[in-house]
């Protein structure tokens, strides 16, 4: 039930505008979001990367409306891929497609993600196309596939599958059979029944199955999530079937499970950490509370910390 309702506030507009503009609201989101500019998430980045951990940026927003917002993102994320080559930081980028201008004009979308592929080719980095909720399904497997295909630009493209669809086995399937990269994760929007499996032990189930899958693929994936149940699964049978560590990577998110995180970059496995930043932070936030809604208590006594 408070899934529902944290994912129902992540979508009210007059709750994001009054949350990203007030005091209270930026501290809040401070526990899960390196700060608003970019010389904040690349101090954020390089305490990261000591720590022996990846990361993927992710500048925050989604669902622009104008041109202009699309632009602007678009902007953005080439200073993102300058500052990453220039301070050579063990880094990628994440990017949504409605961030930059799906809703609008997809041709406009294409075109942006298609020049940020250009400049992250020519330094020799990748672009991870984030998966948004089930409108956006095909278009992002259709448009990262379209990528991936153009000669030169095999390994500097993936994208994300979601283990509640009921779908992501088919399209895990079909993917691997390109040699696409894949980011797995459970899934952060609220999906009906006809598409999606609901019980979580069904999710979960599925993350295994389909985790399995993309390890005997020979393509390197990433296995996002925090379920220490799973990540040891994943180890157990990694060992089991000699798939070593240098064939895929885990993946957390920001401020969650660092002890985690930590533990498995000592153990030897690889590990990559989704750092966003910005000032458009209020969806993000609700989804983080709406996965684990104690989150709302612990921000609250960090917050009374002052
Ligand atoms: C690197 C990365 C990228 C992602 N990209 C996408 C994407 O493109 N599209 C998409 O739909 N979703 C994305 N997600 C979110 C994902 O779908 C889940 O909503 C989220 O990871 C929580 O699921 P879980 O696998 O950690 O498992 P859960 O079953 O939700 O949690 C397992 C355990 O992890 C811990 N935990 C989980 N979430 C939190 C939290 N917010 N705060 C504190 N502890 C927590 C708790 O201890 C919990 O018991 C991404 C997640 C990660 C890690």
């Amino acid at each position: 039930m408070l899934r529902a309702l944290f994912i129902g506030l992540s979508e009210s507009k007059s709750l994001r505008h009054f949350a990203e503009s007030s005091s209270i609201g930026q501290k809040m989101s401070r526990r899960f979001v390196a700060g608003t500019t970019v010389e904040e998430l690349l101090q954020a980045t390089e305490a990261v990367n000591k720590l022996g951990i990846r990361v993927s940026v992710d500048n925050l927003g989604e669902n622009v409306t104008s041109r202009d917002e699309a632009l602007h993102s678009r902007d953005l994320y080439h200073q993102l891929l300058e500052e990453i080559d220039k301070r050579k930081l063990d880094a990628n980028v994440s990017l949504k497609l409605t961030h930059m201008g799906l809703d609008i004009d997809e041709k406009l979308a294409r075109d942006i993600v298609s020049e940020l592929l250009d400049h992250a080719v020519a330094i020799n980095s990748f672009i991870r196309i984030d998966m948004e909720g089930s409108p956006y399904t095909q278009r992002t497997l259709d448009f990262t596939r379209e990528l991936h295909r153009k000669p030169g630009y095999g390994g500097h493209v993936g994208t994300v599958l979601q283990s509640y669809m009921r779908r992501t086995e088919d399209d895990a399937k079909s993917l691997c059979s390109e040699g696409i990269r894949i980011r797995l994760c459970k899934g952060a929007y609220k999906e009906p029944p006809e598409i999606a499996f609901q019980p979580k032990p069904e999710v979960d189930a599925n993350y295994v199955n389909v985790a399995k899958l993309l390890l005997k693929s020979g393509t390197f994936h990433g296995l996002a999530t925090h379920d220490e149940r799973i990540i040891q699964e994943i180890k157990d049978w990694a060992r089991k079937e000699n798939v070593p560590p240098s064939a895929f990577e885990f993946q957390m998110l920001y401020g969650i499970r660092r002890d985690l995180q930590e533990t498995l970059v000592k153990e030897g496995w690889g590990m990559r950490v989704y750092i966003p930043f910005g000032t458009e932070w209020y969806p993000y936030l609700m989804r983080r509370l709406a996965e684990r809604p104690a989150n709302v208590f612990f921000i609250a006594k960090n917050i009374l910390r002052g």
